[in-house]
C-alpha cells in the first residue's frame, strides 16, 4: 500500500476520498457505476457513507480524484486487487461477498424463531419484502401495515408481525429479488392513517426506521446461501415465501447485519429494557428506553423525516403559511400543536400534527406565535411594537393556510390559545 500510494500525501488521499464519496452520494450506486463505465460488483463491494458501492466504481472516483490522477491500468482495475488496494489505501471498508456464499448457513436452526435468544443479542431481526413500496419506504422511513386487506378481510397474519418490532430491532429491505437495504427501527408501532405512497387500506400500524445502509444489491442467490428453508421467509422449496414480515432468528441475522454493515451498525441493547417497560407505551419512555442522546436524536430526525416527506407528497413545496414554492431544503415539517402536548400517534398523524413552514421566518414566527391561523384557515399576525418586526410581519398574514382542514382545525386553535395575544390581519 505504501508504494502504490507513496506519490500522494495523506492529505491528498483524503481530500480524495471525501471528494469520490461526497460523488458517489450524489450520484447513487448506479450513477457511479455509469460515469466510470463499470458494470456492478459481484464480489467487492466498498461500505462507505451509509451506502453500498460498487468496489471498481468507486476506486475509480478515488482515483479521478487524486492530482494528478491516478491510472488506472487494466491491470490493476480489472481485477479485485488493486481495486481494493485503493479502497484500503484510503481507509474505505469493503467486504467480498463471497465470503456470505462461502460461509453457508452451519449453526442456523431451520425452526428458530426471530425472537432474540439471549441477553447477549436482544434486539429482533427483520425480512421485510416490499416491492413497489421500498422507495417510499427508505424516502419517509417508513413501515406501514394496514389492518385490513383491500377486501375488507383482516391483515394477514404475517402483518402482525409490524407490532412486535421494537427500537433497536434491524430490519432487512427485500425488493426486486435483492437486498436493498438495512434499517434500525427507531420507533414502534402507532396506529395511523395510511401514509403517502403506500397503497391498499386506509388504517393501519406505522412503525418508524432509520434507514443505516442503502444501495445494496445483496441478490437472491446469495441470500440463499444465508437462509435455509424454513428460515426467515424462505419456504421448504428455498424461496422467499408470500409474506411482507418474516422474522429471523438473531443466529443468522446478528451476523448478516454486522457483515453487510461492516460493523457500521450501532449496536448498542435497548430491547430487554423495552420488552420490560412495555405495558403502557407512552413518549417518555420511548426515549427512556432508547437510553441514549443518539438514539433520542435518532428518533427526532425520523420523526422530522417521515412528517416532511408525508407532507412534501401530500401538498408539494410550498410553505403551508406564506404560500411560497421554495427548495424542499428550505422547508421544515413543523408541529401545529406543541411537540411536548402530543402523544406519539398525535405526532405522527400528519394530516393533523403539523405543516410545512418554511425556514425563512414563518417556522420560527409560528412557533412564537407571531403568526396563527384563525378559525377559517387565515393566517394572521400578531400585534407588535418591534419595528424591524412589524416589517416582516406586514408582509405576511392574510394568506390561507394550505394545511387548514377539518384535520387541523383543533390544533390550529389549540396553538391560539396557547399565545392567546390579539391577532390582526
Ligand atoms: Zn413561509
Amino acid at each position: 500500500m505504501a508504494t502504490f500510494f507513496g506519490r500522494y500525501s495523506e492529505s491528498e488521499l483524503r481530500t480524495a476520498k471525501s471528494k469520490a464519496l461526497d460523488e458517489a452520494v450524489d450520484l447513487g450506486r448506479t450513477g457511479l457505476r455509469r460515469k466510470y463505465g463499470f458494470g456492478p460488483s459481484s464480489k467487492f463491494v466498498a461500505v462507505a457513507a451509509g451506502h453500498h458501492f460498487d468496489s471498481k466504481a468507486l476506486s475509480a472516483a478515488v482515483a479521478a480524484h487524486l492530482m494528478p490522477p491516478l491510472e488506472l491500468t487494466s491491470d490493476n482495475s480489472s481485477g479485485g486487487v488493486a481495486t481494493t488496494r485503493v479502497l484500503d489505501g484510503c481507509g474505505v471498508p469493503w467486504i467480498d461477498t463471497d465470503h456470505l456464499k462461502n460461509s453457508g448457513h452451519g449453526h442456523v436452526e431451520p425452526d428458530a424463531e426471530g425472537a432474540p435468544s439471549s441477553a447477549h443479542d436482544s434486539r429482533g431481526y427483520w425480512w421485510v419484502s416490499q416491492g413497489e413500496n421500498y422507495s417510499t419506504a427508505i424516502q419517509q422511513g417508513s413501515l406501514w401495515a394496514p389492518h385490513l386487506r383491500i377486501d375488507g378481510k383482516p391483515g394477514h397474519e404475517d402483518w402482525q408481525s409490524i407490532h412486535r418490532m421494537l427500537p433497536g430491532d434491524v430490519v432487512f429491505h427485500y425488493a426486486a429479488q435483492q437486498f436493498k437495504a438495512i434499517s434500525l427501527v427507531v420507533a414502534a408501532g402507532v396506529e395511523a392513517d395510511r401514509p403517502p405512497g403506500y397503497t391498499g387500506h386506509l388504517h393501519g400500524t406505522l412503525v418508524l426506521v432509520e434507514p443505516c445502509i442503502v444501495d445494496m444489491e445483496v441478490r437472491l442467490d446469495v441470500l440463499k446461501t444465508v437462509f435455509p428453508p424454513g428460515v426467515g421467509p424462505m419456504n421448504r422449496t428455498g424461496n422467499p415465501g408470500r409474506v411482507y414480515i418474516a422474522a429471523i432468528p438473531p443466529a443468522v441475522g446478528e451476523p448478516l447485519a454486522r457483515y453487510l454493515s461492516a460493523g457500521s451498525l450501532p449496536m448498542q441493547q435497548s430491547r430487554v429494557q423495552v420488552a420490560e417497560s412495555k405495558g403502557e407505551r407512552d413518549t417518555s419512555q420511548q426515549l427512556d428506553l432508547a437510553t441514549t442522546d443518539i438514539a433520542g436524536s435518532m428518533f427526532r430526525r425520523a420523526e422530522q423525516r417521515y412528517l416532511r416527506e408525508a407532507l412534501l407528497a401530500r401538498y408539494g413545496n410550498q410553505c403551508a403559511l406564506c404560500g411560497r414554492f421554495l427548495p424542499m431544503n428550505l422547508l421544515i415539517a413543523a408541529h401545529i400543536k406543541l411537540r411536548s402536548e402530543s402523544s406519539e400517534a398525535d405526532r405522527l398523524n400528519f394530516d393533523a400534527a403539523a405543516m410545512l413552514a418554511c425556514s425563512l421566518g414563518c417556522d420560527a414566527l409560528f412557533e412564537q406565535g407571531y403568526l396563527t391561523v384563525d378559525d377559517g384557515g387565515l393566517v394572521r399576525t400578531t400585534p407588535t411594537d418591534d419595528p424591524e418586526l412589524l416589517r416582516v410581519l406586514d408582509k405576511l398574514g392574510g394568506f390561507h393556510c394550505l394545511a387548514f382542514s377539518e384535520a387541523t382545525t383543533e390544533n390550529f386553535e389549540f396553538h391560539r390559545q396557547s399565545h392567546n395575544d390579539g391577532t390582526r390581519l
